[in-house]
């Protein structure tokens, strides 16, 4: 305790705010809790107002050596009350009308009361630049709470826009604002001032006062919540932490304090002011500031000192050109850190993105459709088609796709071209399946789905989309659709696939003219090597004649399982009947031949019958009846022999050509 008391006792003053404890005066209760008061060798009391109180008149009257007032202090002085502006906190006025919801425009306040607090003049010349007759309006003394206007004690009320909507919110009461600023009345907010007297006795005091009462904002800006708390533990207890936040919300953007230093004021400013309550007759024209205003910097009087006034001019300038950057630094440190964070934010989600596509198994990517080039890819186009990205931009896309595939795309792509820059569809999304090559000149199929769009930096159209790896998908497609056309046991051509294959064949006989044939083998006495050996062997038996009727025809020739132990076979082209005759022996002969089937030895034959294209049918239908009937004629002749379809009474026909 004997430390904590000072070496010097204090000077005692006091400050007279003009209200009730509120966060319209942080600053205050900052600078005597941060000991800036203190410092500057001051005891500091902190005076409440009321509405019995007139804070101008307890500091002129002595009571107080220090007060918070408002523009209307140039008022006062006019009305011969020696007050001095010492800094201006608040570069602008929270004053609004508040009104009942009934008042549309400030006109429909003509006739109607309107309750003006102390120091609030200002919104008379608000109404009175709006032209509203300042006499037809009953002023009436405030209420001094929100609570006035929604009662309906008058149908207006002054505010502070820190204040009063607040209430009016929470009451959820339909107010109406009218802002001064709104017609260009622009006032100084809260002011600190001080006497004449004052100025004159302890000039030093004055300067300190001032000085830490400043420094004290500069806290309460920085630590706004702190000074919350503060005010809530030691001052005003009764307001909620949400109010005070509202009301911090509103005042602090009113110190403007990245603009200009707190308790900054421009002459011209009062001025104008002056000017604003002139209009309205509140005030003398051209009425002088002289000694109103407090000059902050030292008082250069001595005419010892004048010839140092060019220096001093000079180094004015200097100052304000350092003070310029300082302030400008300051902004662009702002600035930087506003960008910093949001580079921080965007590489936060560039980061996130990133990690989706670089993990993706689908290939994004940009294709420029003039070059045909790609843009960008993303990563997975490696794992996809083993060239990596750097790789794959450099290559025009035709390296990139087989050549047929490439072909049939492009001609799409001029088509799709044609109709994105048509404007018809701008959204149109393409689906195209595509072989495409990987490095190791396999083939990959890939599921593109892309879209044109216009780059909105380079105006120039662009392909944007994405490729999936469907081969599996496509392997399956072709299993299912190879299993659709062919025999399960031996592999070969089912019924279906012969059935293709013999129309394409009928219908090349009939444009080339050229001749064909059907045959239609049956394998004899079949049933039995099934009943005795069973069906196992029987299988393996039907395979390998499968096989061997194979081996006796050409490429072009189809060998096909269409049942049971039936095979047909379709000669493409034959120059003469004999032609036919003699791959039906052939296909004799070889069946002929013992079967080793496991551990057994097995001699088969089989019945052919024969029928020749056109001559003995036209269709699919006719030819396969006649081939039928050759080789029944065939099995009624004994079996192991091949019959031609014949028409009795017909003679062979003649295709010699
Ligand atoms: P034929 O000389 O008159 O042709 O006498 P066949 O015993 O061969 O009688 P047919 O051609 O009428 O009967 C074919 C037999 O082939 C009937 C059946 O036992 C057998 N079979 C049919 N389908 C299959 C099959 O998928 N596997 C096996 N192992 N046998 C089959
Ligand atoms: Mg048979």
């Amino acid at each position: 305790m004997l430390f904590a008391s000072p070496a010097f006792a204090l000077d005692a003053v006091s400050l007279q705010l003009k209200w009730t404890h509120a966060f319209q005066f942080a600053g205050y209760y900052a600078a005597l809790e941060q000991g800036y008061y203190r410092d500057a060798g001051l005891d500091v009391a902190l005076k409440e107002a009321d509405s019995e109180i007139n804070p101008v008149n307890e500091v002129l009257e002595g009571r107080s050596q220090y007060g918070v007032g408002t523009s209307s202090l140039l008022l006062e002085r006019a009305a011969g009350k020696p007050v001095v502006a010492l800094a201006v906190v608040f570069q602008q006025s929270p004053y609004e009308i508040y009104a009942a919801p009934n008042i549309h425009k400030l006109s429909d306040l003509v006739g109607k009361r309107f309750m003006l607090e102390p120091q609030s003049q200002e919104l008379l010349a608000y109404l009175k630049r709006e032209g509203i007759p300042l006499d037809r309006i009953q002023q009436m003394p405030h209420s001094f709470d929100a609570e006035g206007l929604m009662k309906g004690k008058a149908e207006a009320m002054s505010g502070y826009m820190s204040n009063e909507p607040f209430y009016f919110h929470q009451a959820q009461y339909p107010y109406q604002t009218f802002s001064p600023r709104s017609a260009g009345i622009d006032f100084y907010g809260d002011n600190l001032f001080t006497t004449e007297k004052e100025l004159r006795e302890h000039p030093q005091r004055v300067k300190a006062f001032r000085a830490a009462s400043l420094r004290g904002w500069q806290y309460a800006k920085e630590h706004r919540d702190e000074v919350i708390a503060l005010i809530r533990a030691k001052y005003a207890a009764h307001y909620s932490g949400e109010y005070l936040r509202f009301e911090s919300d509103q005042m602090i953007p009113l110190l403007q304090p990245d603009l200009i230093e707190i308790g900054y004021m421009n002459s011209n400013r009062w001025r104008h002011i002056a000017d604003t309550y002139a209009d309205i007759g509140l005030l003398p024209k051209q009425f002088s500031l002289q000694g109103f205003l407090y000059d902050a910097s030292e008082p250069d009087l001595s005419w010892f000192y004048r010839w140092l006034l060019v220096a001093l001019v000079l180094t004015l300038v200097v100052v304000s050109v350092a003070l310029y950057i300082l302030r400008i630094n300051r902004r662009l440190q702002n600035s930087n850190s506003e960008l910093a964070s949001a580079q921080q934010a965007l590489a936060k989600s560039e980061k996130h993105y990133r990690l989706l596509v670089d993990n993706m198994r689908d290939v994004i990517w940009i294709l420029d459709p003039l070059t045909l080039r790609f843009r960008y890819t993303s990563p997975s186009v490696e794992s996809f088609r083993g060239f990596t990205v750097e790789e794959m931009m450099d290559m025009p896309m035709d390296k990139t796709l087989p050549p047929a595939a490439f072909a049939a795309l492009a001609q799409k792509m001029r088509d799709y071209m044609t109709e994105y820059l048509s404007g018809r569809n701008p959204d149109k999304v393409y689906v195209e399946e595509l072989p495409m090559l990987r490095k190791d000149g396999s083939v990959v199929w890939g599921e593109v789905i892309a879209r044109y769009l216009r780059n909105e930096e380079t105006g120039q159209v662009e392909i944007h989309g994405v490729t999936r790896d469907i081969s599996e998908r496509k392997a399956a497609q072709e299993t299912m659709h190879h299993m659709a056309m062919h025999d399960l046991l031996t592999g070969l051509p089912n019924r279906t696939l012969l059935n293709d294959r013999l129309q394409q064949a009928l219908a090349a006989s009939k444009r080339e003219h050229t001749h064909g044939a059907l045959m239609f083998i049956d394998l004899d006495k079949f049933k039995q090597i099934n009943d005795t050996l069973g069906h196992e062997i029987g299988d393996k038996l039907l395979v390998q004649a499968g096989a061997r009727m194979l081996e006796c025809v050409r490429e072009t020739d189809t060998v096909a399982r269409i049942g049971g132990d039936e095979f047909i076979v379709l000669l493409r082209t034959i120059d003469a009947v004999q032609d036919a005759l003699n791959v039906a022996d052939k296909i004799c002969a070889a069946m002929r031949q013992p079967f080793a089937v496991e551990d057994f030895h097995l001699n088969i034959s089989c019945s052919i019958g024969v029928a020749l294209y056109p001559e003995h049918g036209s269709d699919g239908v006719e030819l396969s009846k006649n081939a039928d009937i050759a080789m029944y004629q065939a099995k009624e002749h004994g079996r192991d022999g091949v019959e031609l379809f014949s028409t009795y009474g017909k003679s062979l026909p003649d295709i010699n050509a």
